[in-house]
């Protein structure tokens, strides 16, 4: 028997995402993952506590094992190592006792039922009558900085460290970009989130304008996204590979996911940079990456052609990565593994947000706008969900589109791409002035009076008359970041 001794960052994106300024997110997320890698973490554990080798590195998850028990002292003081290397993180664990960590995690169901249970609340706190740290607003100020703004800043704990590994960054960038010389492709990553609403140059005066716009909007700049994105499904896969029974083929097939998920924001990357004229920076800034779950800023006008091509490439690419990671598996649980891989989906939310926009703010939109293409999907296919701050407070219920609709559109044409940005104007205000059990009629009719067919298309989606025209309602909103096709559409 070996006792395993899992600890977990508790809500880590929340974590990442408190502070408004982008260096100090970046910070976050590298700090998480290189304080919780195995390489850092070597040798800091008193015995008999070991790290395991029976679980892939997944930033904010430390997974410990012991031959002998553990009593509370010895878990307390493991979990304290974490709080010292990232003092704003709250921390949970959970022990239990079996031959191997798959059946620690079986039996305990995740730590969720029986096991022991533990919690470590952030080292750093904000108390009473001391200055609060200007990085979060969540800690009590314990240094002084001068930040590149030439205003001394005072910082907490964990915002120091956050920092820290942002100038470490910032220095590895700046090497990257000389060694790339003249001739590499010039572009670097946002260290602002100023930077990234600017990806690229604005055209001189009298110049014409090569930008890809998008159809609502005359000028999109001063404007980004935040992508959430969460699997669906992806219980019934670990479920699958549990059945297996393996280790190692639980541990390559953890990583198999994770792999999907990095490489997903790769090729979403790449394929964003192919509509880009001469790029000052990357298109897009990934707050966190780890199993399922990604968080990315992205500027506004190429957030749907981001966000497409992550959810495609991650239905793509899980597959090919279980694939291989399938090698010497019996050929009944593999096949089981590959259906369960063949079915998982990504629930992806994206909230526009005008830069100077509080970041807690549009986290907290991203997050419902992520349930909400979860749910819209039922768990069955990749959704994407959209909200709008700088034109609702909420997450509109009928804001959510089909992956694969949306890569159609993409390809070819917003399903309105045939109506005038004036023609848009007067819908929306024809939608907005008429009561839902009268749209659909009073559309109807302006569409019939106006020789519209594609809307009269749209209108025999509209399920339930007494609701209005929803559909038509979220493809008028969706217009307004939609990437244009011709600079006609949005003049
Ligand atoms: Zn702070």
């Amino acid at each position: 028997m070996t006792t395993y001794l899992v600890i977990g960052a508790v809500r880590i994106q929340q974590w990442i995402t408190r502070s408004p300024r982008l260096a100090l997110t970046r910070g976050a997320s590298l700090a998480l993952t290189q304080r919780t890698s195995s390489q850092y973490l070597h040798g800091r554990f008193a015995s008999p506590l070991r790290l395991s080798e029976a679980v892939p590195e997944i930033a904010g998850v430390v997974v410990l094992e012991s031959d002998e028990d553990l009593d509370d002292s010895q878990v307390l003081n493991a979990m304290k190592v974490l709080g010292v290397e990232l003092p704003g993180i709250e921390w949970t664990a959970w022990v239990a006792a079996a031959p191997s960590y798959i059946q620690a995690y079986r039996d305990t169901d995740g730590g969720q039922r029986g096991g022991r249970t533990y919690h470590l609340a952030p080292a750093s706190r904000r108390l009473p009558m001391l200055v609060e740290c200007e990085g979060c607003h969540e800690e009590s100020a314990t240094v002084k900085r001068l930040l590149p703004d030439g205003k001394s800043h005072s910082y907490g704990e964990d915002c120091e460290i956050r920092r820290g590994f942002h100038e470490e960054e910032l220095k590895r960038l700046r090497a990257a970009y000389a060694a790339a010389g003249p001739d590499g492709n010039g572009a670097t990553e946002a260290t602002q989130f100023d930077h990234l609403a600017h990806v690229e140059p604005r055209p001189e005066k009298g110049e014409r304008d090569p930008r890809l716009h998008v159809m609502g909007r005359r000028d999109a700049d001063n404007h980004i996204a935040l992508v959430a994105a969460d699997g669906n499904r992806i219980g019934d896969f670990f479920k699958a590979v549990a059945d297996v029974g393996d280790a190692a083929v639980h541990t390559r097939l953890s990583k198999a996911l994770d792999d999907a998920t990095r490489k997903a924001c790769v090729e979403a990357r790449q394929k964003t940079e192919r509509h880009m004229t001469k790029p000052q920076y990357y298109p897009d800034v990934i707050h966190y990456v780890g199993g399922d779950d990604v968080l990315a800023s992205v500027a506004g006008r190429f957030a749907w052609i981001w966000a497409v091509a992550l959810g495609e490439a991650f239905e793509r690419g899980f597959q090919d990565e279980v694939e291989r990671a399938l090698a010497g598996v019996p050929a009944q649980q593999a096949s089981a593994i590959r259906q369960t891989a063949k079915a998982a989906s990504l629930g992806i939310g994206m909230v526009f947000t005008q830069v100077k926009e509080p970041f807690a703010l549009a986290r907290e939109f991203s997050g419902k706008a992520e349930s909400l293409a979860k749910r819209a999907g039922q768990g069955k296919r990749s959704v994407i969900a959209w909200a709008d701050t700088t034109v609702d407070d909420r997450v509109l219920g009928g804001h959510h589109i089909g992956l694969a609709e949306a890569s159609m559109q993409l390809s070819e044409g917003h399903a309105l791409s045939s109506l005038t940005s004036s023609a848009r104007s007067t819908l929306t205000e024809l939608l907005r002035k008429t009561p839902s059990h009268m749209q659909l009629d009073r559309i109807y009719e302006w569409a019939s009076r106006t020789r519209n067919e594609r809307i009269k298309d749209r209108l025999i989606r509209e399920t339930d008359p007494d609701k209005g025209c929803v559909t038509l309602a979220a493809d008028l909103d969706r217009a307004r970041w939609w990437p244009a096709a011709h600079l006609e559409e949005i003049r």
